[in-house]
This record gives structure tokens, sequence and C-alpha cells, in this order.
């Protein structure tokens, strides 16, 4: 990756369920190396606007991506287009390999022809993205016996086998050990180096450690964006989200 336009430029983002107006009107940047968080209450629009973007839900207004518009497109062009995206449970095919798995992605990405067929073992790019994911040694594990933590971080390889350079982590360490949230901070900040990352967020302390910046959401606007210093001190995100 690393365009000059590989950032996330959502503008008047507008998304309605039967009338329900569940996302006003949003204007969202996240720069290239960004990792940038996004919290607020349940409810707030945070998935939303994930979904929105990712095809999933239709929505009214912009949001551009490597000089692309996402909205409007198919799931599978956007994923074309260089945006990743995870969910809260981990979509792994559980039957499959660690190394199976991250072939499949990339069979997906690439031509399904050429899937499985380097039984050799893995690609070079396979291979390094083991590496930065923690997943060297786990390589001919069945990918339904491993922890928690590994799951995540192989659905998080799938994507970077897929080119991804726009990464849109739903709840990424929700139910993780704080030694496997440890490491997946750490992932995340060498990942978000030269990718933009967008995680969707309750853990607290987890923000407060890796989060580069934050925007708070609450009923479908934006109540505040910043450092985490600034958000924080944020008198009506602390009223209203961070003081319970
Ligand atoms: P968050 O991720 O911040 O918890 P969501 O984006 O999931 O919030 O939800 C925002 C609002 O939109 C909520 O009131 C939710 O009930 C509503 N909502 C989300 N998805 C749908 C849907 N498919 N149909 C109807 N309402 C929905």
């Amino acid at each position: 990756g690393g365009q000059w336009n590989d950032y996330l430029e959502i503008r008047g983002l507008h998304v309605e369920f039967d009338g329900f107006v569940a996302v006003k009107d949003i204007d969202l940047t996240v720069m290239h190396g960004d990792l940038r968080f996004l919290i607020g209450p349940n409810g707030a629009g945070k998935t939303t606007i994930i979904d929105a973007i990712t095809g999933l839900v239709p929505a009214a207004g912009s949001a551009m991506f490597g000089g692309e518009e996402l909205i409007g497109r198919k799931p599978n062009d956007i994923v074309r287009l260089g945006v990743g995206r995870t969910f809260q449970t981990a979509s792994v095919v559980e039957e499959l390999s660690v190394l199976q798995n991250l072939q499949l992605a990339e069979g997906l990405h690439k031509k399904m022809s050429e899937l499985f067929r380097r039984t050799e073992g893995a690609s070079r790019n396979i291979q390094s993205i083991m590496e930065v994911c923690g997943l060297v040694g786990d390589a001919d594990k069945t990918a339904g016996i491993l922890p928690h933590g590994k799951k995540q971080w192989l659905e998080i390889g799938m994507l970077l086998v897929q080119d991804a350079r726009l990464l849109l982590l739903d709840e990424p360490v929700a139910g993780m050990t704080p030694a496997e949230r440890q490491a997946t901070g750490e992932l995340l900040t060498r990942i978000s180096r030269n990718r933009t990352v967008v995680i969707v967020e309750h853990d607290m302390d987890f923000m407060r450690q890796f989060a580069d910046s934050v925007t708070v959401l609450n009923q479908g606007r934006i109540l505040a964006e910043g450092s985490v210093e600034d958000i924080q001190n944020n008198e009506e995100v602390v009223r209203i989200y961070l003081g319970g």
C-alpha cells in the first residue's frame, strides 16, 4: 500500500432503517498510518458506519478510500478496493489449517484455480504475514483448535493476504486474555504503520493504551474527536460514556 490517497474520508454519511436514523450526516477522516478507535454507547451507530462503508447496508453520502467511492458498491467490489473487515465472531474456516485459511483468502483474492496448488507450503507473502500475525509454528494446526486470540489474528492475516489497506475491526479484543489483548495491540500498532485502521471497541483500557486517535459517537452523531487525552478531558464524553 502507501498510495498518497490511502485515507478514509467520510462525508455526510447517513443511514436509516425504516425511518429510524441510525447514522446522522457524519463527517469522519482517518489518515494513512492512523490507528483510530471508534467508541460510544451501545446503539450509537459504530457498527452501522462500518456496515455502510463495506456495502452491507444502504447509505447516503460519501466514503472515499484510495480515491474510490465506496458507497453504492457491492461488498465484493469494496474488498477489491483494499477494504478489509472483521466481525465480532472470527470467521475463519474451522476445519481447515491456518495455512489453508490463508491460502483460501489468497485464492479468493486472486485466482480460484491457484487455490491450494502450492502444496509444498506457504508462499513468501503468506509466510511473512504469519510472522507479522504471530502464527509461525501454527501453519498446520486446524483453525478450529486455535485459542480465541489466534483465531482473531488469523482473520486479520486473511485480510492482509487480500492486500487490505483499510482495516475495519469490530471489537477485536472482546473475550481475549490480557496477554492476548497486549499482543493484539502490538500487532495492530505494527499493521497500522502503513495502513489505515479503524477499531470499534468497548475496552477502554485497550483504547487508552493503543489508540492514536479517537472518535466518540452518540445517537448517530460525532460527540467528540481527538487524542485519548482530549477525549478523557471532554466533559460531555465523560458524562455520557466514560463516567460510568
Ligand atoms: P453500535 O455499534 O454503536 O452499538 P449499531 O450501529 O449497531 O450501534 O446500531 C445503531 C442503531 O441502529 C441502533 O439503534 C440499532 O438498533 C439500529 N440498527 C442497527 N442495525 C439495524 C438494522 N439492520 N435494522 C434496524 N435497526 C438497526
